[in-house]
Order: structure tokens, then sequence, then C-alpha cells
């Protein structure tokens, strides 16, 4: 069966969020105000995605795409995996981080497996994802709003889940890497075939033998001297 991977579009919408499918404690009129830092959310939706989506699917992963906002319909299933992506701002430093939902909570994010496997998926690309890209892994920049995302509230409990932090767009590093967002989706990619156990190189049709060439000639409706041309171009000289 194909692996699914949900990918979140980080504050795509975000202004029409409602308390649907939040918990009761988070305060939806202020996320609705939460637009994300300059030109973060056209570049995940409209650079980021589409290249992590084609690139999945070229390796047999199903896709499956949301913005910011709750859908009761992608989010009564599990996923083998959901990536939310973002990108920060502020200050200079060069930086990306990934976050698992935060442990503890109650009722937990996620239950204890798809917890595991949401720590491991961080390990994975903190390993693959800077050296695609040449930002610097920091694991002290990650924040409450990181580990603890409202989006969390949405994904179903048996879905490895991680949120990303690509770049700091106020860094010299990360607003010349949104110029090259094939290396953003590149390193996500590896990431996720490394973690899904899916070679990320497409698998080629198989090779026709010859023999299937020629009965498909003979058998099919052409005309007799059709299929002598066609034997012809097919048959070693
Ligand atoms: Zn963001």
């Amino acid at each position: 069966m194909a692996k699914t991977v949900l990918i979140v579009v980080g504050h795509w919408n975000i202004p029409q969020i409602t308390s649907e499918g939040l918990r009761s404690w988070r305060d939806w009129k202020t996320l609705s105000r939460g637009t994300g830092a300059t030109n973060e959310m056209t570049f995940h939706r409209d650079q980021w995605m589409p290249k992590l989506r084609d690139r999945l699917i070229s390796a047999g992963i199903q896709v499956y795409i949301v913005d910011a906002i709750y859908h009761p319909d992608t989010y009564s299933r599990d996923y083998d995996l959901a990536i939310l992506g973002h990108y920060d701002g502020g200050n200079t430093q060069n930086r990306c981080m990934a976050a698992a939902p935060l442990r503890g909570m109650t009722p937990p994010f996620l239950f204890d497996q798809a917890q595991a496997l949401s720590e491991k998926f961080v390990d994975i690309w903190k390993k693959i994802y800077p050296g695609k890209t040449g930002m610097i892994y920091r694991p002290e920049a990650v924040t409450d709003g990181m580990t603890q995302n409202y989006a969390f509230d949405y994904i179903k409990e048996g879905t490895p889940t991680v949120l990303v932090e690509h770049l700091n767009i106020s860094s010299p590093e990360g607003n010349k890497l949104v110029n090259t967002p094939d290396k953003v989706a590149d390193g996500d990619f590896l990431a996720i075939c490394e973690f899904l156990n899916i070679n990320p190189n497409p698998v080629p049709p198989a090779s026709v033998s010859l023999e299937d060439k020629v009965r498909a000639i003979i058998y099919s409706s052409d005309s007799d001297s059709n299929k002598i041309k066609k034997l012809q171009t097919i048959l070693p000289k």
C-alpha cells in the first residue's frame, strides 16, 4: 500500500480560522492574526509545497495537501507523516529547526508510537536538511509555538508529525535560500524518503523483452505487411 504524506502549508488561509478542531484553551482570534514572516506563506504555498508534492508523487507516495485551518475530511484519518512547513524571521542568525509535538500534554497530541516516530523524523531531518541547504540546525531556537503548535490539535493521534522551520528570512543565508526552493524541497524529500524507507529515485518502467514485443506485433490487428515492417524495426539486424 502506498505511503501517505500530509503537507500542511503554514499560515495559508489563517485569517479564516475558527475554534473548530482546536483545544478549548486556544485563542483562535489571536491565531487568526498569525500570518507568519515576510512572504512565508506564499513561499510555502507556491514554491515549497508543489516542489515537495511532485517529488513525493514521483517516489510513489500518496500526497495530501491542506492549508493552515481545520478540515474535518483531511483530519479524519491518519497518515504515515504530516509535515508542517514554515520559516521564521528575526535577527540575522543562520538557522533551521524541526520539532515534534511536545510530550506530556493532556490529552497527548499523539499516541506513543507516533510520538516516537515524530522524534525519529526530527533526527533524520537534522542529519539531511542542513547539508542540502547550508542552514545550521539550532535546537535551542525551537519555541513553544512550534512544539505546541495549534495545528497539532487537528492531526489524528496516530500520525507521526513534524513542524519544520526551513530558514530565517532575515538572515543573509535564509534570504538567499528562498530563491532556490528546489534545495528546500530536496532536503525535506530526502529526509521523508529515509524516514519512510522509500527509494528517492523513481522506479524505471520494467523493460519489455524482445519476445514480448514480437508477440505483441504478431497478435495485433495490423495487416501482415504492417506486422512485417514493425518486426523489421525491432529485430536485431
Ligand atoms: Zn510560520
